[in-house]
């Protein structure tokens, strides 16, 4: 029986998780769980269903009634930072694995101390690789756990490099849907409203990572956690537009020989491929039907019309820090976006401006992470302030 602690419940990914840990009550056990608190009924019902023995609710204004709600069970219901920290370093809860799906830079610390005490990783979170990637790969290989991506890309290349010797492999390819607006290439992308960047054409995921596909930033941010996940030049990562989100990823190896893997876009795949640790057991889910489907696409990202992916290479090129200032940088302007502050095509402007006026220091500490983090937020505040 594998013992999970689940960061960020009822986001999309923490959700989708809970499915799949609900389906096999024999290998899998929900033993601490965090969340906000800001989705309080669901919260509480998830705790109710999965019994946890340790929950901690990380925004302190929820904790209340959600502590009261489960007055009558055993688990130990906590609040704050350093008990979310206890939570995932496994010592408030028994874990195997730690399940890190906080979404956005909140879920870099505590996934960056599940690592650091030892625990395998489900690793959903992508700032975590963003932002301190070389300090993790770093702790990572010191401690020798186990890191399973799961966003699907990545967890892609991961399964395409099994049998695969390190040496043979010549470059990732990382695909891509697109976006909601690759096949409107009339539109003025200056007028699209959030609503329309927040329908996505395969995926149903969250609000920032929806306009991140929209504007390729999410690719742009995939990029750089695979150049940490898989230590590859990123000179050695190209991004292809596949609309159909059929082949999730590919690797191509000296010899020209390509692996792809393929399924239907659904989370719950990379999800349980990551919680089994690299397996494939049954899983009650529709079959990819390749006759049905008949072609699959591809072409090469437009890198004018859409800035974003190119700004994380220069990025990475940079180093440092740079790549915690563009996340956040990122992040600030998206949020602008979906609150009707800026027009669309302004999120890659505000990130170039805040990126131009960093000065990239080398990155040693999570704290000198944060505090880039923390920077870039405000001068990118400040740039939309004006
Ligand atoms: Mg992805």
């Amino acid at each position: 029986m594998k013992r999970i602690v689940v960061l960020g419940c009822t986001g999309s990914i923490g959700e989708q998780a809970l499915d799949v840990i609900s389906k096999y009550p024999g290998s899998f056990r929900v033993t601490g769980m965090s969340a906000t608190g800001s989705r309080t009924k669901r919260l509480i019902d998830l705790i109710h269903a999965f019994k946890p023995e340790t929950v901690c609710i990380t925004d302190e204004r929820f904790y209340p009634p959600v502590r009261d709600a489960c007055a009558g069970l055993a688990a130990r219901i906590g609040t704050g930072r350093s008990e979310h920290l206890a939570l995932a370093r496994g010592e408030s809860a028994p874990a195997d694995m730690v399940l890190s799906a906080i979404s956005g830079t909140a879920g870099v610390e505590p996934t960056c101390v599940a690592v650091e005490a030892g625990l395998d990783i489900a690793l959903a979170n992508k700032e975590t690789m963003v932002t301190a990637g070389e300090l993790v790969s770093g702790t990572v290989r010191k401690t020798g756990i186990e890191l399973f991506p799961v966003d699907s890309e990545h967890s892609a290349i991961r399964q395409c490099l099994n049998g695969i010797d390190r040496d043979d492999l010549r470059k990732i390819i990382l695909t891509c849907s697109g976006g909601p607006f690759l096949n409107r290439p009339g539109i003025s992308l200056d007028d699209v409203t959030p609503e329309e960047a927040l329908t996505h054409p395969t995926w149903s995921m969250g609000t920032k990572i929806t306009v991140d596909s929209a504007t390729l930033m999410n690719k742009g941010l995939e990029v750089i956690e695979a150049r940490w996940l898989f230590d590859i030049d990123p000179a050695d990562i190209s991004v292809l537009i596949h609309p159909e989100s059929i082949i999730h990823s590919m690797i191509e190896c000296r010899d020209g020989a390509v692996m792809a893997q393929m399924s239907l876009p659904d989370m719950r795949l990379p999800i349980l491929y990551a919680l089994s640790g690299g397996r494939h057991p049954d899983f009650a889910a529709s079959r990819l039907n390749l006759a049905g489907l008949g072609a699959l696409n591809f072409r090469t990202p437009d890198t004018e019309r859409f800035p974003c992916l190119n700004l994380a290479y220069d990025a990475l090129k940079a180093g440092g820090t740079m790549p915690a200032v563009l996340n956040a940088a990122n992040e600030a302007a998206v949020h602008a976006f979906v609150a009707k502050r800026i027009p669309f095509t302004r999120i890659p402007e505000i990130i170039a401006m805040v990126m131009a006026r960093h000065s990239v220091r080398p990155v040693t500490t999570l704290s000198e992470v944060l505090e880039s983090d923390r920077w870039a937020k405000e001068t990118a505040e400040r740039i939309l302030g004006r």
